[in-house]
């Protein structure tokens, strides 16, 4: 606009002083250099050419006294707008490669020794990675080095910034140069691919092929564990940059999903928002104390008895009703929500723990703890009080934590729960047999129950691999001197099976479904009561 505006001015001055003759041509001169400027060299041309024509055939040498150009005049003058038209653009795109250039080089990442990541989101795929990377991107991928977190606390800064270093060299290597390669944040790298489902596959192929299995860092082997995320590139990553973005979200659902591998699609940006929304809800029924706590019985294989209680979370919101805790607990588990949560539910089952002995049923209570809030001294110190508040002893309290979170960061964890059972708690492995838990680490840590995951419960005793597997876990518990309960018993089959196993306890619909305090309350008196004081035989 700005260019054209200064055509017809330049020419109607040029007219308005009297014609070409005089030294006003020239002002032409700075449209066409501004032209080739911005556009590169077509707009320098194309200006030229407008130009040109606009001082060209009708336009007088001499208004005043009406003397036309010769048409060699006029053509010789578009000639020369042209050439400068052109070089304007030519010296503008050789300056911007230049200066890609030099951006690329200067900010490489010191530690992977890529391009920065700042470099790569700012391209924007089309023109500027054309100028500076030799194609136009059609995918973006990103790849998570997963675990480097143990190798930065267990081996420091500098082996994992080898780590890092070297994982980027096998990573480029097995890439080839078909495309560019980042390292967006920590040990996420992105890759912008060329177009063609060909080049797509051919690099895949060719990353299944060349990448090793594991990387070498003093003398320490460490497992690639990759997790990926495909974006495909379209017109809004064209205009906007941050070509990373879809694939950043794929790989994030990949991680919540426990996949390997995801690929974008609008839908996870409408899951990610439905998500966003959920914990802005349950923020406000946490706040408004809306949420409350049911109990479900753990029953003594021998006795029938209830001994133990675990609190489970119950959430009923006013749009969605009864929100299951394995929808919501996910998501604000990696917020700061996941820690007034859990001393909520603490506190209400201790409180409860306590009224039930007092009232003389001596049932313990069990409480889910992430990971996260483990590794967070205030909350275990508010933990290690909690007893105490109450006055009820800490080998009352059973802390439940997953298997694949005892897997995490076994060192921490270890110290951790050393630290718990030093208080007195007891401690229990939740959900056993998702996390491929090995035996050597198990019989290291503190523990004293062992739960079995109810997916090789449901199913007993007519499945064969739940079978053995149950059966494996009841003799490994054994020898390691752990208690070990079944979860998700629903039938008396599956009952008598795991007594036959020598489980030494269950948890599950078979007994009762979890419950509110008053109604556990009933049941577990009747329970007792029902196990005290057993019917007398009846007279044959
Ligand atoms: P979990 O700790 O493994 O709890 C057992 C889950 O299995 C509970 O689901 C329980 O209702 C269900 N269950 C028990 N017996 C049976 C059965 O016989 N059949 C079937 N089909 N299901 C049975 P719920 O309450 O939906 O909780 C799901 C998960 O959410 C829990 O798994 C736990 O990981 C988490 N969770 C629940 N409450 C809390 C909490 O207060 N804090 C934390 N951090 N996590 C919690
Ligand atoms: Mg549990
Ligand atoms: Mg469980």
């Amino acid at each position: 606009m700005a260019i054209a505006l200064g055509l017809v001015m330049a020419t109607v001055l040029v007219h308005q002083t009297g014609g070409t003759r005089y030294a006003y041509p020239y002002l032409l001169l700075l449209p066409i250099i501004f032209a080739g400027a911005v556009f590169k060299v077509p707009g320098g041309l194309i200006a030229a050419a407008a130009a040109g024509l606009a001082l060209g055939p009708w336009m007088p040498l001499d208004v005043t006294i009406g003397t036309m150009q010769t048409t060699e005049d006029w053509l010789v003058r578009m000639g020369m707008y042209a050439v400068i038209g052109g070089f304007s653009g030519a010296l503008s795109t050789m300056l911007f490669a230049y200066q890609q250039e030099a951006l690329i080089k200067e900010r490489r990442d010191p530690v992977s020794g890529l391009i920065a990541p700042m470099v790569a989101e700012r391209l924007r795929p089309g023109r500027d990675t054309r100028e500076t990377i030799g194609f136009e991107p059609a995918f973006a991928v990103v790849i998570a080095f997963e675990g480097l977190e143990t190798v930065l606390r267990m081996m420091g800064l500098e082996a994992s910034n080898r780590a890092i270093f070297q994982f980027a060299h096998v990573l480029t290597e097995a890439i080839g140069d078909r495309a560019l390669v980042t390292r967006i944040h920590g040990s996420t790298f992105g890759i912008l691919l060329p177009p063609g489902r060909r080049n797509f596959s051919l690099i895949a192929e060719r990353m299944k092929k060349s990448m090793p299995d594991a990387i070498e860092i003093d003398n320490c082997s460490i497992i690639l564990m990759l997790r990926v995320g495909i974006g495909r590139i379209d017109e809004s990553d064209r205009f906007y940059g941050q070509p990373f973005r879809k694939p950043l979200a794929a790989l994030h659902l990949a991680r919540f999903r426990g996949h390997r591998v995801a690929r974008y699609n609008r839908s996870i940006d409408r899951q990610a928002q439905e998500n966003l929304s959920l914990i802005g809800e349950f923020s406000e029924a946490l706040q408004q104390e809306r949420l409350s706590v049911h109990f479900q019985p753990k029953v003594d294989m021998a006795t029938g008895h209830v001994f133990a209680a675990e609190a489970l979370v119950r959430w009923w919101s006013d749009t969605r009703g009864f929100v299951p805790p394995g929808r919501f607990i996910p998501l604000i588990e990696h917020t700061t929500l996941i820690d007034p949560m859990t001393r909520f539910v603490a506190e209400q089952s201790v409180r409860m723990s306590a009224e039930w002995r007092a009232g003389g049923l001596n049932i313990d209570v069990a409480l889910n703890i992430c990971p996260s809030l483990l590794r967070s001294r205030d909350f275990l110190s508010f933990l290690e009080q909690l007893p105490g508040r109450y006055g009820v002893p800490a080998s009352t309290i059973e802390i439940e934590i997953t298997e694949t979170a005892l897997m995490d960061d076994i060192v921490a964890m270890r110290r951790t729960l050393e630290r718990l059972c030093a208080h007195g708690f007891l401690i229990a492995i939740d959900d056993y047999g998702t996390g491929y838990a090995s035996l050597k680490y198990l019989k290291e840590l503190p523990v004293n129950w062992v739960k079995l995951d109810q997916s090789f419960v449901r199913d007993l005793p007519g499945n064969e691999a739940s079978c053995e597997i149950s059966a494996a876990t009841a003799a490994m518990c054994k020898r390691l001197n752990y208690k070990v309960i079944a979860e998700g018993v629903e039938t008396s089959d599956s009952l008598e099976f795991l007594r036959a196993q020598g489980f030494d306890a269950v948890q599950g619909y078979h007994h009762a479904k979890p419950m509110p305090p008053e109604e556990f309350l009933d049941w577990a008196s009747g329970n007792l009561a029902a196990m005290e004081n057993p019917r007398p035989a009846v007279p044959a």
